[in-house]
């Protein structure tokens, strides 16, 4: 039963040198035979193209990353203008990571706000679902997001750490709902709240390796085989088996991403 990891960084200097981290990702791949790898740059999303290229079941997202914002509005204008040349890209099969984050930096409120919302504009021109990070933000993400009410726009939050009602309305909106490792957490009382009150379409499972990684391993570093113990306690949380958990989001996985479909040999 093949495990979907919807959201993982392998570029991550963490994974050691570029010639490691390729290594890795082909290990990993073996098991856990489909990955979107995010890019947080331009730069990054780059690399995620690239790889995506070489390797069957590795998909990329490309995205600009609120925490990668410049503090120069042309500089910023310069980087979006890269991410929109790369979306046309045929293994580019989502816009990711874009968001809000106001605990590492929320001094450029307004300018996270502008980048975000543009970003979310791309994705609808181009017909692409959204990868969205929201950090100390979800009242101001989901005002954003509720302003695309209507016009088609899917996406996940991924690694959500939200109330349920903020989920309620994004479920409403037609958002998925993404969980990481720290869904294992013992402190993971929200996420805990939020994934038994989820229709089942709308349950996501990622790692966002290399952090994250889930109980036993917490503070470790983390990449996509690990995977299987946040699915295991996903699976608890909601009174089914690990198959069936997985069956369930690698369907929602695909449904979400729909060119993620085709599983290369
Ligand atoms: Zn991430």
């Amino acid at each position: 039963m093949p495990l979907f990891d919807t959201h993982a960084h392998y570029y991550d200097e963490k994974f050691g040198s570029p010639e490691e981290q390729e290594t890795l990702l082909c290990d990993v791949l073996k098991e856990v035979p489909r990955i979107i790898n995010c890019g947080i740059t331009p730069s990054t999303s780059e690399i995620c193209l690239g790889w995506a290229k070489k390797h069957a079941g590795l998909f990329a997202a490309c995205g600009l990353h609120p925490e990668n914002i410049s503090g120069s509005r042309a500089e910023n204008t310069k980087m979006l203008d890269q991410i929109s040349g790369m979306l046309d890209d045929p293994e580019c099969v989502a816009v990711g990571e874009i968001g809000l984050d106001y605990y590492w930096t929320s001094d450029n409120r307004e300018e996270q706000k502008s980048v975000f919302s543009s970003q979310l504009d791309m994705a609808l021109e181009k017909k692409l679902p959204v990868v969205i990070h929201d950090r100390e933000a979800h009242g101001d993400c989901l005002d954003i997001v509720s302003g695309f009410r209507g016009r088609g726009l899917k996406g996940v939050f991924h690694s959500f750490s939200g109330s349920p009602e903020t989920a309620r309305e994004l479920i409403k909106l037609g958002f998925y709902i993404s969980f990481s490792g720290v869904i294992t957490f013992k402190n993971a009382v929200k996420p805990v709240e939020v994934l038994k009150i989820l229709p089942e379409d709308r349950i996501l499972a990622e790692t966002d390796c290399p952090y994250l990684a889930p109980v036993p391993f917490r503070g470790k570093l983390n990449d996509s085989r690990l995977m299987r113990h946040s699915v295991a306690k996903i699976a608890e949380i909601r009174g089914t088996g690990f198959d069936e958990m997985v069956r369930i989001t690698e369907r929602n996985a695909v449904s979400l991403f729909e060119k993620c479909t085709v599983l290369n040999p």
